[in-house]
């Protein structure tokens, strides 16, 4: 008898955890990325902060999945699907079929609708823009320490972050720890610490996904940090010299700078736009899907959608976060389901209950908040909690170890290691360049 064909799109948390969950399945597995890395998003602000070097948060894909026999490892990015004929098209041309398919493509930053601000404002989802996001960072001090106009000397000091969430949160707190520890004493004309660091968003207060306690405990760490919070605001523009705001009364304001950060919303990316065409699947605003409550798509019980890219309707109706462990329990679900059909089982689930752990968002050393299991928790205790955790679900025993000596090294010392402003030294700041470009097209 042919073997039972699965293929599993995308390598991130909701595709790792469901190959992972099919290792002993009787199934013939592809697991397809455009990357051949698995990478770890909740560390990525991380390396945008010069902390972590790229190779200590991704892990080979090949590498991970080596010991699962019925498992093959393709690298191609899926750019089309036949639901009915149940063939995956890759961009090379490459034609796949399967019997089963889990779509786990995850979801892209959105500039709602405005893209061309990501020339001059990267967002945080890829290792590439991490590393610009470096860049921009450790440049502007250098640009600030040569120049003598005070009003532009004042626009290179001032770091603007979009986004009020957890990425926004991490970010900040970061910067806040660069200006103010890691870079003392290494400047000679400008002091670090006088950096302005403003983040912005629209909602009325920082972290909407936390409780109200969480977040205000956040927003006066962040102060600590010398980190500004303004709620209620809209930005309207964004080029290279600044940013454009409006409050709720539309006032508008200008805020000179050279660095904007968009730490704002995600849709769903490419392939995601065209399986929702292919199979008339229907979507919410921010493109993903509305998955039936077996997280397969309504007329196709053979293709589950999970991760960033599946809308789950949550215990109060509201779809469930983009977070990790929706993606991961998600996975895990879908392959279950698989493997329950392929041996002609019922699943011990008929539908995909969520699990809900818990957040946890980190301002800087020693202080973080999360909310566990119910409990709310803050500074050293919620930050020893935020260490565990990210530590031990690093893909790679070789990364844990690694990135555990770095922290070590940084909490003693606060240091940054990884404080490199690589390629042109000044493309990405000064202009958009070419990196920002190709970043643009991604
Ligand atoms: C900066 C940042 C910080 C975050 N912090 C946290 C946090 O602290 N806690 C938390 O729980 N969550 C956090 N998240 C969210 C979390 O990372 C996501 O919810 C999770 O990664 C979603 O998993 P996924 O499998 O749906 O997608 P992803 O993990 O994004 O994986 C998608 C995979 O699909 C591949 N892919 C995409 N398109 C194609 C294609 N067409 N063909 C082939 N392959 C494709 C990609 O290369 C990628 O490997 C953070 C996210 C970001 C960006």
């Amino acid at each position: 008898m042919a073997a039972y064909r699965v293929i599993i799109l995308g390598g991130g948390f909701g595709g790792l955890y469901a190959a992972r969950a099919m290792r002993n399945a009787p199934v013939e597995l592809k697991l397809i990325d455009r990357r051949n890395f698995h990478l770890f998003q909740p560390l990525l602000y991380q390396v945008a902060t010069g902390s972590l070097s790229p190779g200590e948060i991704c892990a080979p894909l090949r590498g991970i999945l080596s010991r699962q026999r019925n498992t093959q490892v393709l690298l191609g990015e899926a750019v089309d699907i036949d639901p009915h004929a149940r063939t995956i098209q890759l961009l090379d041309g490459g034609v796949f079929p399967y019997d089963s398919l889990i779509v786990s493509t995850g979801s892209q930053t959105s500039y709602f609708g405005k893209d061309q601000w990501r020339t001059w404002a990267p967002s945080l989802k890829s290792v590439e823009e991490a590393t610009a996001i470096r860049h921009k960072i450790l440049y502007a001090f250098e640009a600030a320490e040569r120049e003598t106009d005070p009003a532009a000397r004042a626009a290179w000091m001032t770091f603007v972050i979009v986004g009020g969430g957890t990425t926004g949160v991490e970010l900040a707190g970061a910067l806040g720890e660069i200006a103010g520890r890691t870079l003392k004493n290494e400047f000679r004309d400008i002091d670090p610490k006088a950096a302005r660091i403003l983040m912005l968003d629209a909602a009325p207060r920082l972290l909407t996904a936390y409780p109200p306690d969480l977040a205000t405990d956040a927003e006066e760490s962040l102060k600590h940090l010398g980190v500004s919070f303004r709620p209620g605001v809209k930005v309207v523009d964004v080029d290279g010299a600044g940013v454009s705001i409006e409050d709720e009364k539309h006032q508008r304001e200008r805020i000179p700078t050279k660095t904007v950060l968009w730490a704002g919303g995600v849709n769903a990316g490419t392939f995601g736009r065209v399986l929702a065409e292919r199979t008339h699947a229907a979507t919410d605003r921010s493109g993903r899907f509305m998955v039936k409550p077996d997280l397969t798509l309504p007329g196709f019980p053979e293709i589950f959608v999970v991760g960033d890219l599946a809308d789950i309707p949550g215990p109060d109706g509201n779809p469930l976060p983009g977070v990790a462990q929706v993606a991961m329990q998600g996975g895990a679900y879908a392959a279950k389901s698989i493997t329950a059909r392929v041996k002609g089982e019922a699943h011990p689930a008929a539908h995909f209950h969520y699990s809900d752990r818990g957040d946890i968002a980190v301002i800087g050393r020693a202080a973080a908040v999360a909310r566990i299991f119910g409990w709310h928790l803050h500074g050293l205790l919620a930050w020893l909690v935020w260490l565990f955790i990210h530590l031990m679900y690093l893909v790679q025993f070789q990364n844990r170890v690694l990135v555990f000596i770095q922290w070590g090294f940084q909490y003693l010392t606060f240091s940054r290691g990884a404080r490199l402003i690589t390629g042109s030294a000044v493309a990405n700041s000064v202009n958009p360049g070419p990196t920002m470009r190709n970043l643009a097209e991604e």
